[in-house]
């Protein structure tokens, strides 16, 4: 057989053929041939397959077909449940290919869904401690319980008016903002996010070139991919994307992978550079010279798009303000980023990134572009790494075009709720402190340092799809926190499986995986919009057996819930009488005085919020809820192209004010102005006036959502609020620079992602566990042999504040002088309760600020209802090293900086694999070292605010609230 591309072209062409002559319908499915394609929809109600288990005999089994959504990445790729109509039990998850975004594939942790929802030691009924917070000792409670004392310890904090000591704090929300809207409705500035020990470096950088805060590549058009991350096997958006980079390769494109690492993703590369971490910027603004000094940038998208005058105005106000003054200027300002430079501070030769710059000239607008955590993620300035990227596709007019990069809110869609509460009237400083006025997000990871010094406490704290002890770096001053019921009065852990943060907690409640829960969610995955729907998936299919589930308790196993129920529920009780305006936003608008369900929410967006899916429904004689639950997913829109260069409608620019950028508003008294920008609009300027376009060549276009409208190359923000030297895209040097480490100290990487492991998340699926449970240390031979060290002997990492203990291994694929090792792995148990399949034993023991973790007992078979967890064969499970980081945030963006300077050697006398030492007090130490490192809105805040209005927040409070109050904070 001819297994060449154009040879399998050939056989899915003739097999397409000969299936639609059959009169059926042919899926493009992952292999493109008939025999792995997939059930044409209309059988999904009776779907026959061979029983696998009954062969050689040919035994047909009998499957309903439910679509559902994955919940172990934030990608939300379709899956599809196989029902066996005989025992309604789910058989296995397949792709869904009804879903545009991952188009009927999944990864190996979408069929693993099935080991969550079989494992044996979830987590089935509420809990609650029956000892001392952490001692281990729990009770079984009925959630009527559980809610009412809950709920009672809510209405006392909202009606004590303590509205800033209830947090919900939430690792990978996998909705559309459910639960922030919770949030608002009670009247709370509570949201907390796990996104500055992520995301938020790689974000800042995005949202300060255009208003929006994620790129949404459309790599499957792009005749050059440059990534800075490990893409193609862990990235954001990994399957969805992995699929369109790989289809541009099979097209030619050339793809350019920066990674320290030698990830799966760059061994995919044509060009793979393996630069010093922390360099990645350096390299970007070599790139970027070498575009304007021979002149192969797009001078007209630059005219149009950038905010040059803006920069004109400001750092040369006696010059014309001409775009030929601006260009002589540009030429000067990345003169120095010389390949030469860019090669001393990453290591690469200049030559290679020469070449890099050579093909990235040859892309024109066909270059698309990402980064997200990785480099961005772990550095002093990471922020920069994805604003010195965009600079690329900013040069090369690479921005909304076919192949190049969007701003992810043109390829996303969020539907209007049926109630959107007000947003919070306060401010909370625990999250969002005055140091960190431009942090994109919560300074969650500092939780425990505000709550010990006294900035505040909370009466009820929610952790949910987040294990903040094991996920956060500085773990031991969580459990220092968490187990003090002074700063922290009642902890809600809400989480189907065992997890280090639940040890800590007061309440157990018990949530369902993505197959026993509700949710939307849409995310930018090539250049349309499209909608997901998670769903229960028994309650989905006994309704489509005639049945009415009111509760999706009902068909969940134990008495596992969902989220949206639950916090109805909790909300209701909270306000029973409605008397503080919290229980409107939970009545039903068909049934007024009762509560809402969730058929009743989604069912009204579906019907009202969706353009399009009403007539799709109806085509098929169906409800636009019944259609959602029967396809799971609805596109919306396919080639949104480029939003910012849509013209205003004359209609919308009557009585307008226009700045002297071109910025166009409505008038101060015309408020109430159509909003036409679809997403990421900017907020109104001090004085009401909304912006609606801006002025290019005459015309009124839509623009980006930045103060100018424009793309920010100068950013007025960075200069007004502290940070005139980063007013520009430029290159900071990292905290593990060679020039900031000791001789004798190397990096560590330690935020790579296992590519079949997600945090967490997916740790209770024993098909992953057996491929994935280890993380030895990446050490190059150079250093083995400079520090005596072979593959498999142990080694002490030591880092600002203690120190790990791990395996090395050996290998080429890291470059000399840097270590890595997975964040993944390492979970660990203090007793029985625990994911067995995955998590040590371990002894914890403390004196003052010291903390030893040891190590019992590792992995080993047991007898449970799955007969797989007496055939485990692996003993290790990794060593949880971000117990041993301190809190390194960018005084910036707000990011937790990951790389650690460490000592690295062979272990000591009496070290034992997985033991771990920490000094909280030294951890202290360096947390007000960086804290140091701010430029505190009270000392350099413009306008008496807190933060630029205009800056992205979740759950945005009311504009007085922004202001800084007169006196300082009597706690500081
Ligand atoms: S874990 Fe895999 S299948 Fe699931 S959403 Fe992420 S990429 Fe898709």
């Amino acid at each position: 057989m001819d297994h060449s591309l154009n040879g399998l072209a050939t056989r899915v062409s003739a097999a397409r053929t000969e299936v639609e002559a059959r009169g059926e319908t042919f899926y493009p499915g992952p292999s493109r041939i008939h025999l792995a394609s997939f059930p044409p929809k209309e059988r999904w109600d009776d779907w026959v397959e061979l029983d696998s288990r009954a062969w050689p005999e040919r035994v047909e089994k009998r499957f309903m077909l439910v679509p559902t959504t994955c919940f172990n990445c934030e990608s939300a790729c379709g899956l599809l449940a196989y029902v066996d109509r005989e025992t309604l039990q789910i058989r296995k998850f397949e792709g869904n290919p009804e879903h545009p975004g991952s188009r009927g594939r999944n990864c190996a942790k979408g069929p693993a869904t099935l080991n969550q929802v079989t494992d044996p030691d979830r987590i089935l009924y509420p809990l609650r401690r029956a000892g001392k917070r952490g001692e281990g000792r729990w009770e079984q409670v009925g959630w009527d319980e559980a809610l009412e004392d809950i709920a009672g310890r809510l209405r006392g904090a909202i009606v004590e008016e303590r509205p800033n000591e209830i947090m919900y704090h939430v690792g990978r929300p996998g909705e559309d903002g459910f639960t922030e809207r919770v949030m608002a409705s009670w009247g709370v500035d509570g949201h907390n996010s796990h996104t500055n020990v992520c995301s938020s470096g790689g974000r800042t950088g995005y949202h300060i070139w255009t208003g929006i805060d994620r790129p949404s590549p459309d790599h499957a058009n792009a005749e050059v991919i440059l990534l800075i991350s490990s893409h193609l096997e862990a990235g954001h958006y990994f399957n969805p994307h992995a699929q369109r980079i790989m289809e541009a390769k099979a097209n030619g494109a050339k793809l350019i992978v920066l990674d320290t690492r030698l990830s799966n993703t760059a061994t995919q590369a044509d060009l793979w550079l393996s630069p010093w971490p922390g360099s990645e910027a350096a390299m970007m603004l070599a790139i970027a010279n070498h575009l304007i000094a021979t002149d192969v940038y797009d001078r007209e998208f630059v005219r149009r798009w950038w905010n040059w005058e803006e920069f004109l105005a400001a750092e040369y106000p006696d010059e014309p303000s001409t775009f030929e003054a601006f260009e002589t200027h540009l030429k000067s300002i990345y003169a120095e980023y010389t390949f030469e430079f860019a090669a001393r501070e990453s290591g690469v030769d200049a030559s290679v990134i020469e070449e890099v710059a050579r093909i990235v000239a040859t892309a024109g607008t066909r270059l698309s572009t990402h980064t997200w955590r990785s480099a961005a993620a772990g550095n002093l300035g990471g922020w920069q790494v994805s604003r010195t990227l965009f600079l690329l596709n900013c040069l090369t007019g690479a921005v909304a075009t076919p192949g190049g990069t969007y701003p992810n809110a043109w390829n996303k869609f969020v539907p209007k709720p049926i109630y959107s509460p007000p947003h919070p009237p306060q401010w909370n400083e625990l999250t969002w402190p005055r140091e960190y006025p431009l942090a994109l997000n919560e300074l969650s990871f500092l939780l425990p340092h505000f709550l010990k010094e006294g900035r505040g406490r909370l009466e009820v704290y929610f952790s949910r799809v987040y294990n903040p002890v094991w996920t956060n770096p500085d773990g031991f001053s969580w459990i220092e926190a968490l187990t003090d019921e002074r700063l922290v009065g009642l902890h809600v852990a809400l989480t189907p499986t065992w997890n280090e943060s639940a040890y800590f907690a007061d309440y157990i409640l018990p949530m369902g995986h993505s197959s026993e829960r509700h949710d939307i969610h849409s995310y930018e995955q090539y250049d349309g919009q499209w909608l997901g729907f998670r769903q229960p998936v028994l309650r989905a299919a006994r309704e489509r057996l005639g049945e009415h589930i009111a509760d999706t308790r009902e068909v969940n196993p134990g008495e596992v819930w969902e989220e949206n129920e639950f916090w109805m529920e909790l909300s209701w009780r909270i306000d029973p009488e409605g008397k503080l305006g919290i229980r409107r936003f939970y009545e039903s608008k068909e049934r007024p005085g009762e509560r809402l369900t969730v058929d009743e929410y989604y069912g009204w967006i579906f019907e009202h919020s969706v353009p399009g899916l009403p007539e799709a429904a109806a085509a098929e004689g169906l409800t636009p809820l019944a259609y959602m639950r029967r396809y799971g997913a609805f596109e919306i829109s396919r080639g949104v192209g480029a939003v910012h260069e849509q013209p205003i409608p004359d209609d919308q620019l009557v009585d307008v004010h226009v700045n002297q950028f071109g910025r166009v508003f409505t008038r101060a008294d015309k408020p109430d102005a159509p909003n036409v920008v679809p997403m990421g609009t900017p907020d109104p300027d001090a004085e009401g006036r909304r912006p609606v376009g801006v002025l290019i060549d005459g015309r009124v276009v839509r623009g980006f959502p930045t103060p100018s409208g424009r793309l920010e190359f100068y950013s007025p923000t960075l200069a007004d609020w502290g940070w005139p030297e980063y007013a520009l895209p430029t290159y900071i040097r990292s905290h593990v620079h060679p020039t900031a480490l000791d001789d004798d100290q190397m990096v560590l990487i330690s935020t790579f992602r296992l590519p079949v492991q997600v945090h967490t998340r997916s740790a209770n699926s024993k098909w992953l566990d057996e491929i994935a449970h280890t993380n030895p240390l990446w050490l190059h031979p150079q250093d083995a042999a400079r520090l005596g060290l072979a593959a498999g002997d142990l080694v002490r990492v030591e880092t600002e504040i203690g120190h790990f203990v791990v395996k090395a291994w050996v290998t080429e694929g890291i470059r000399p002088g840097v270590v890595a090792c997975s964040h993944h792995m390492g979970r660990w148990k203090l007793g029985d309760q625990g994911q067995r399949a995955v998590m040590a034993t371990v002894a914890l023991d403390h004196e003052g600020s010291r903390w030893e973790m040891t190590r019992t007992a590792g992995v080993k078979p047991f007898v449970s209802s799955d007969p797989d967890t007496s055939r485990i064969w692996w003993t290790e499970v990794g060593v949880h090293q971000n117990l041993t980081f301190p809190v390194h945030p960018d005084p910036i963006s707000g990011q937790h900086c990951w790389h650690q300077a460490v000592r690295v050697r062979a272990a000591e006398p009496g070290d034992r694999y997985g033991d771990i030492s920490v000094d909280t007090a030294r951890a202290d130490e360096v947390y007000r070292t960086w804290l140091a490192l701010t430029r505190p809105a009270g000392t350099h805040s413009p306008d008496g605010t807190r933060r630029p209005y205009w800056l992205m927040r979740p759950l945005k409070p009311g504009r007085d609230a922004y202001r800084l109050p007169e006196e300082p904070a009597a706690a500081r």
